[in-house]
């Protein structure tokens, strides 16, 4: 019965393409509409500074796609995706000239973690040795009767710790800078509840997969993806946007790859007023503040080690991290930003050409920020790599609004389709999780469980529920 069932995505981020490619697997005839020119969403590629230098418009490194459990059954190598994994997965830069690095390996890790080895391995290795049970239960929405209670009862004993009690265990403050990066992509400020769990899945994916990025850019990881659904038969149309689901009347299965308030702009009519009150309710992060940068060189870090990762954390201290997260989750901007960057040239030459480097590097600001942050963001880079500014041969950057215009799903700049505090983790965006109250209607973007990041989950567990509504 599935088989004959016409459906639709709107939207092909990975969770649309995802989802679309579960209904496909089913048999069922799938149509993707994309409002943007090319798809993938915030999983794209583009020349966005001079001419060949390819940038990732969004996301760039890729723990969660190379260790999703969704991803890894599609044959996506066949398309041409392929992953490079820098040396180690992480540095972090300090102000004495010297950076925590951390190893991929986590017996190497332990031992350059000196003091705090011991207890980074007893923290982390049951779980990086279990990512396979792992990832499957916590990549999907809050189970209440896990199917591996043992091993998801000690994981939600400390992730559900703030960033701030886990550090308490490491005596060095390296340690303590290192794991305050990894907790910040949380977007929590490192006392809540909730921060430590961001911490620890950052930490455990580093050993478990590493943190790899795609050679040639986010662009052939959305590209496989949408290969791979056109041999299975789907459809991809770009550049159509979908205003209203009163003009897809014919399909009888409709995913919205869209955020809360997105649906409600383009489906209010067919809603019940208690679901679009609910959705009404639905609370968005904070926003990014993005630059992309075209070099005439290596980035020249004062600490030589930071050549060694892809992905380089700038913020020096657990204190100085926390205050400028805390500043952003009380609406202010901080005057020394926590920076993300990634440096993806280093181990990938087809970014720039022969000799050129490409750098990727954004901070967190309040929701639809208008504040401009690019000497802020700079002021950190020249912290720890002097002379930085002079390799610059072009910038771009882009505002929260910036990237809503390239995106419509990042609101006000929000990079994870909403808040992910302690309520909006177990009723993502309402407790009906996918399902909306239009029985044909179902939402699977990353407003959805698991929620942020690349790995196509919320897509999967979407679709796989449509599906069984449809066979019903
Ligand atoms: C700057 C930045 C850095 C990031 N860094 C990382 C990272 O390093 N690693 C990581 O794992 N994650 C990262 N992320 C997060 C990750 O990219 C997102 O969580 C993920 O892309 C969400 O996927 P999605 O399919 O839910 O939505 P999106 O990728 O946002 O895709 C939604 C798609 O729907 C389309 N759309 C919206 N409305 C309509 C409409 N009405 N009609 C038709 N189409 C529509 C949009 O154009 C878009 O193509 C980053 C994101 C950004 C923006």
């Amino acid at each position: 019965m599935a088989g004959a069932t016409k459906s639709c995505v709107v939207g092909s981020g990975p969770n649309g393409l995802a989802a679309a490619i579960v209904l496909a697997q089913a048999g069922l005839p799938v149509e993707i509409f994309e409002a943007e020119g090319s798809s993938g969403g915030a999983v794209r590629t583009m020349e966005l500074t001079l001419p060949g230098f390819q940038h990732d418009f969004g996301s760039a490194v890729y723990p969660l796609a190379a260790g999703s459990p969704f991803f890894s059954s599609l044959p996506l190598h066949d398309y041409g995706l392929q992953w490079i994994h820098s040396p180690a997965p992480l540095a972090h830069p300090l102000d004495d000239g010297t950076a925590v690095v951390l190893e991929r390996g986590i017996d190497d890790a332990a031992r350059s973690l000196g003091p705090d080895g011991n207890v980074w391995r007893n923290l982390l290795q049951p779980f990086v040795d279990n990512w396979g049970i792992l990832a499957p239960e916590v990549l999907r929405p809050f189970p209440l009767l896990p199917k591996h209670p043992i091993q998801m009862a000690r994981f939600g004993k400390t992730a559900l710790l703030s960033a701030k009690a886990i550090v308490s265990r490491f005596r060095s403050k390296r340690t303590q800078a290192m794991f305050a990066g990894m907790a910040a992509h949380s977007f929590l400020a490192l006392d809540e509840l909730l921060s430590g769990a961001f911490g620890l899945l950052m930490a455990i994916s580093a050993h478990a997969i590493g943190w790899p990025i795609p050679r040639r850019g986010a662009q052939s990881i959305s590209g496989a993806l949408c290969s791979h659904l056109t041999k299975l038969g789907g459809t991809v149309r770009n550049s159509s946007r979908v205003d209203s689901l009163s003009a897809l009347l014919e399909y009888e299965l409709i995913l919205c790859d869209v955020t809360p308030r997105q649906l409600l702009r383009i489906a209010a009519q067919r809603l019940s007023q208690s679901y679009v009150r609910k959705l009404e309710r639905y609370r968005y992060g904070p926003g990014v503040f993005k630059v992309d940068y075209a070099l005439s060189a290596p980035i020249p870090w004062r600490a030589s080690e930071c050549r060694r990762s892809a992905t380089v954390h700038l913020g020096g201290s657990f204190e100085e991290i926390a205050a400028s997260e805390k500043a952003v989750r009380s609406g202010e901007h901080a005057e020394a930003p926590f920076v993300l960057l990634a440096q993806p040239s280093l181990f990938d030459d087809s970014r720039a050409p022969a000799g050129k480097h490409t750098a990727w590097a954004y901070c967190h600001v309040p929701n639809g920020s208008q504040i401009d942050m690019l000497q802020r963001i700079e002021g950190q880079i020249e912290r720890f790599a002097p002379g930085f500014q002079e390799i610059v041969l072009a910038r771009r950057a882009l505002s929260p609004a910036n990237l809503e215009s390239m995106d419509a799903n990042l609101v006000g700049g929000d990079i994870g389709g909403g808040a992910m505090d302690l309520r909006q983790f177990v009723f993502r965006p309402t407790r009906r999780h996918y399902a909306t109250s239009a029985k044909e209607v179902f939402l699977c973007s990353s407003s959805t469980p698991p929620g942020g990041g690349v790995h196509g989950m919320c897509g999967y567990h979407a679709a796989k529920e449509a599906l069984r509504s449809t066979i019903r």
